[in-house]
Formats: structure tokens, C-alpha cells, sequence
């Protein structure tokens, strides 16, 4: 079968829109700001622009205002957009917003979605979803789930702790994963349930302090004390909380790893420019053989991480299970960001850890990525499990 790497060309011209979009507009935001997250009247300024540059929410489909890309486009402009820390926040791509949309373009009622999506999509508000607990509850095994959701006459109520939700704080709502059946360590029996941030039972406790700080609302510990929804706010069926979130996560992975891969772009930019034109020993630093080595390294883990995110899209795309080459790219680029911004910095020197420019900014961004949306160590764990089992049939 013929493999087509290029993308349609309305695809490549929304792309070049972006990257233009985020490089004149968005990026001297970001400078002036040290990419320490914008205020709310920012956000919207941003989103403004981008809807006027028509570069905005490219993912979600033409109903709800968008461009409707599949996996494979969005690959294409979300690199693009990526090239700064707030590209995706401007072109309202940014996780956990991203993810929550295409979760419930795929699973929610018409009511939930014009409840919802429709103001989501449109910039109106921000969104959470809160599905890690602290220990030891939901983390990088999802199964131990504490929160439990009890049926109560008209609805359901919500009790229990969550903590690094996303956006939680100046969130509109929140898709909150609670237990509706089973124990602490069962697989199933978990359930999705929206709820407006105006709910009494659900309260911001604190933000939590952390080495990046680019995104929306930071990252926040939440209470749901006596948290009553309705039965309608039930996202899909009860019980298949985990099916859904595995909707949600495998091109959340992906698109997380689209957006990064931009940043590590950039930062071999950074890092090329100043190799290009800084002096020492007689020759431009370019033309070191261990500065021309980190440079080429940059390049193949760049070029290698968009391979693996475009097998995966491309197994998305055509309704295949995708979770053994969503697992391989998220680990592989997770990775690869950090290497790559981390010689970046290295080849500007002392320049590299100042505030001249955002590398050490950068640096700090993408370290958490290893461990969201699945540590390494156990994507690693289930790539293994996945081949061994394949070999014993
Ligand atoms: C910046 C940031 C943002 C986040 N945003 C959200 C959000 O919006 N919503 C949300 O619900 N959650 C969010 N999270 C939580 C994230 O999903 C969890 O941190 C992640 O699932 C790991 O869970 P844990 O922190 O409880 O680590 P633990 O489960 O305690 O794991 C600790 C370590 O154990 C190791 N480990 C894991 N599995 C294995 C294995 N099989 N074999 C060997 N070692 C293993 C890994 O090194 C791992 O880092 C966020 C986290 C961060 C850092």
C-alpha cells in the first residue's frame, strides 16, 4: 500500500496559517511573559486573533465551528502551533480543553454537547477533567480508583479527592471519573460525570506548585464533598468510564505529543541560530564536531518522534487499535522533547539558562510530560506485555 506523508493541501495551507499566526501574533505574547500562563482576558485576546486568522479549534468539526482534521491534519498543525507555549491555548488546542472536546464530540448527548462542547469549542470556557487521586488512588494505574459516585434519588452523588486536574481553577466544568461499582483495584466499574464548576460540592482546595506553569489554571487539588449531578449528567453509559477514557487518551497522548514536538522545534531553532553565529576557537561553534552532533541528534529525534505520532494517527484514523503505536510514540517523544531542548540549551551556553531566552522555560515545560498521560515506565511496562503476549498465541 502507497504510505502518503504529505498532507492534502488545504491541510498544508491551514498549517503555514498557523505557523505564521503563531510565530507573528502569539509568540512576542509569550516572550513578554516569560511563558508563565496569560490571564483570561489574554486567552480570549489570543483566541480572538487566531478565529480571525481562521487557525481556531482546527480539530473540532464544522458543526461546532471548527475544521473537523482527523488525526493525521491535526499532526500537521498542531506542530505548528506548538512552536510556542501558548500556540495551542491561542488556537484553542491546549490540553486538557483538546481532549475533553474531541471526548465529547465522541461520546456525549446532543444535549451535553450543546450544554458543553458548544461554548468549549468556541472559547467561551475552559474545561477539567479529574481523573488522578492522591495515593493511593487513580494514578498510573488507573483501576484504584477511591472517588465513588452513589445513585440518589434524580442523580447521582459525587465524593472523593483529585489532585493535578488541569485547569481546575477558572474551569466552567469538569469530567470527573468516579467508582459506580466494584472496589478500589477492580478494571471496571468506573463512570464519567459532568460537573459546572457553580456546583457547591465541588471546590478547589489548593494549586499545587509545580516546575511548569504555562498552562491555564495551573494544576489543582479538588474536593467533591456532597457533589449532586443530575442523571443526565452521566457522560456515555455508567460503568464504561474506562472505555472512555481510553477514547480520550490514546489521541490525547498524540496530540500532546504534536504539540511538544513544535516547542522542540523551536528550541533547535534557538539553538542553530546561535551555533551559526557564536565564535570560539577559531571557527563558528556550527562547525564543532560536538556541537554538529548534538545538532544532528536534535534532528533525528525530531524526525523520528514524528514518524511514530504519524503511524499511530494513521492507525487512529482507520478505527484500528492503536494503543501499542499511541504508547510507543508518547514514550519515544516524551523523551526525544526533552533531549532535544536540553542540547539546545546546552549548544547557547550560560544564554541557554538565562531569561534572554525561553529554554530553560521550555526545559521545565516539558519534563512533566514523562510522567501525564501515562509514565514512561508503565507504557514501557504494557508495550512489553502486549509483544510477550503476542508470542505465546
Ligand atoms: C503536570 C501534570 C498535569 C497533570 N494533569 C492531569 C489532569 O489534568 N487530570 C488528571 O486526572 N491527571 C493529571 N495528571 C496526573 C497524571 O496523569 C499522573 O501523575 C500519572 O498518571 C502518574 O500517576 P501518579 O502521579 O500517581 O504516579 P504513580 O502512579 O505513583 O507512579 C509513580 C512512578 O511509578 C513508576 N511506574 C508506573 N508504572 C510502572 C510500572 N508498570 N513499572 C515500573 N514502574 C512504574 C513511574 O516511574 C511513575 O512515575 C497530571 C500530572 C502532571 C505531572
Amino acid at each position: 500500500m502507497a504510505v502518503e506523508l504529505d498532507p492534502p493541501p488545504s491541510v498544508a495551507e491551514l498549517a503555514e496559517r498557523t505557523a505564521t499566526f503563531v510565530r507573528d501574533v502569539v509568540v512576542p505574547v509569550e516572550e513578554r511573559s516569560g511563558g508563565v500562563a496569560p490571564d483570561d482576558a489574554v486567552r480570549r485576546d489570543l483566541q480572538a486573533a487566531a478565529r480571525a486568522a481562521g487557525v481556531f479549534a482546527p480539530h473540532v468539526s464544522a458543526e461546532f465551528g471548527g475544521h473537523g482534521l482527523d488525526m493525521r491534519d491535526r499532526a500537521v498543525v498542531f506542530e505548528e502551533a506548538g512552536w510556542s507555549l501558548f500556540g495551542p491555548l491561542a488556537c484553542n488546542i491546549a490540553a486538557p480543553d483538546e481532549g475533553n472536546m474531541h471526548l465529547l464530540e465522541a461520546v456525549a448527548t446532543a444535549e451535553q454537547k450543546e450544554r458543553y462542547l458548544r461554548p468549549l469549542a468556541a472559547g467561551d470556557l475552559r474545561s477539567c477533567f479529574a481523573m488522578t487521586e492522591p495515593a493511593p488512588g487513580a494514578g498510573s494505574d488507573p483501576a484504584a480508583l477511591i472517588t465513588r459516585a452513589e445513585r440518589v434519588p434524580g442523580g447521582w452523588r459525587i465524593d472523593g479527592r483529585k489532585w493535578f486536574t488541569t485547569g481546575a481553577d477558572g474551569a466552567g466544568f469538569a469530567i470527573c471519573m468516579a467508582r459506580t461499582s466494584g472496589a478500589p483495584g477492580d478494571r471496571g466499574g468506573a463512570t464519567m460525570f459532568l460537573v459546572d464548576a457553580a456546583n457547591p460540592g465541588m471546590r478547589v482546595l489548593r494549586h499545587i506548585e509545580t516546575l511548569d506553569e504555562s498552562l491555564s489554571g495551573g494544576h489543582a487539588e479538588v474536593a467533591f464533598d456532597d457533589c449532586r449531578v443530575r442523571a443526565d449528567d452521566v457522560l456515555g453509559a455508567v460503568d464504561e468510564g474506562y472505555r472512555y477514557a481510553q477514547v480520550r487518551l490514546d489521541p490525547a497522548r498524540l496530540t500532546h505529543c504534536m504539540r511538544w514536538l513544535g516547542l522542540a522545534r523551536r528550541a533547535q531553532h534557538i539553538a542553530v541560530r546561535r551555533a551559526a553565529e557564536r565564535e570560539l576557537f577559531g571557527s563558528t561553534l556550527a562547525d564543532l564536531g560536538m556541537a554538529q552532533a548534538m545538532i544532528a541528534d536534535n534532528e533525528i529525534d525530531i524526525a523520528a518522534s514524528r514518524g511514530l505520532i504519524r503511524q499511530a494517527c494513521w492507525e487512529l484514523d482507520r478505527g484500528q487499535p492503536a494503543a501499542q503505536s499511541a504508547a510507543m510514540a508518547k514514550v519515544f517523544t516524551a523523551e526525544a522533547v526533552w533531549r532535544v531542548v536540553d542540547r539546545s540549551l546546552q549548544l547557547c551556553g550560560a544564554l541557554g539558562v538565562s531569561g534572554d531566552v525561553l529554554l530553560g522555560r521550555f526545559l521545565r515545560e516539558v519534563r512533566p510530560f514523562r510522567i501525564y498521560d501515562g509514565p514512561s515506565e508503565t507504557h514501557r511496562w504494557a508495550i512489553a506485555k502486549r509483544v510477550v503476549k503476542a508470542a505465546r498465541r
